[in-house]
């Protein structure tokens, strides 16, 4: 890990909340930033890509790294599935002189404050309604019924979080809400 604490942006939201659209409109709109490509020990699901979307890992793996403290941060987002930020992502992004921008839940996106304070970006994306969340989920498909129940309830729990973060954007219009995160980036980068 670098010694000079250099820019980050966190973007986070409850699954659903249109989170991937918006992190892909900034990464089209600011080509400083670059998407922090996080490791995980869920299965991969249809169109993902092992090393564009996740580092799909086997859980020994994944726990070998927590030992052998590779991870700036890491959290079990859902019963028995962790997500973490390698180091060695965020480095190789700062070594290409660009800013990382990581997609990570609530308690990841705290634990990057207590190491990067004002020096990193906090978005929380919210959606309009947890009814409307739910309707999303539904919708994508990617979740069984069962899942959709877990991610509410964590969406849920998320939500009671939304004050810790410099700013929440309530997904009801994904075009607004895009622009008005980019608005946030802009002033940030221009830090
Ligand atoms: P999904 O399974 O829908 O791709 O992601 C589930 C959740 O895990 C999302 O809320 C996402 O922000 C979070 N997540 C993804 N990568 C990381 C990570 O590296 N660290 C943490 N703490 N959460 C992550």
């Amino acid at each position: 890990m670098a010694k000079t604490f250099k820019k980050l942006v966190t973007i986070t939201a409850p699954s659903g909340a249109g989170k991937s659209s918006i992190t892909h409109y900034l990464l089209k709109h600011f080509p400083i930033l670059d998407f922090s490509v996080s490791a995980t020990t869920r299965p991969q699901r249809g169109t993902e890509k092992d090393g564009k979307d996740y580092y799909f890992l086997s859980l020994p793996d994944f726990l070998e790294k927590i030992s052998s403290g590779l991870f700036l941060e890491y959290e079990m987002v859902y019963p028995g599935k962790y997500y973490g930020t390698l180091k060695s992502e965020i480095d190789r992004i700062w070594d290409a002189g660009k800013v990382p921008i990581l997609d990570i839940d609530v308690k990841g996106a705290m634990k990057v404050r207590e190491i990067f304070n004002d020096h990193a970006l906090y978005v929380f994306i919210a959606p309009p309604s947890l009814d409307e969340l739910k309707k999303r989920l539904i919708k994508r498909g990617t979740e069984t019924l069962e899942n959709v129940e877990t991610r509410l309830e964590k969406a849920n729990y998320e939500l009671s979080f939304q004050n810790h973060f410099d700013k929440t954007i309530i997904n009801k219009d994904l075009e607004k809400a895009c622009k008005q995160t980019a608005r946030m980036v802009k002033a940030f980068l221009e830090k």
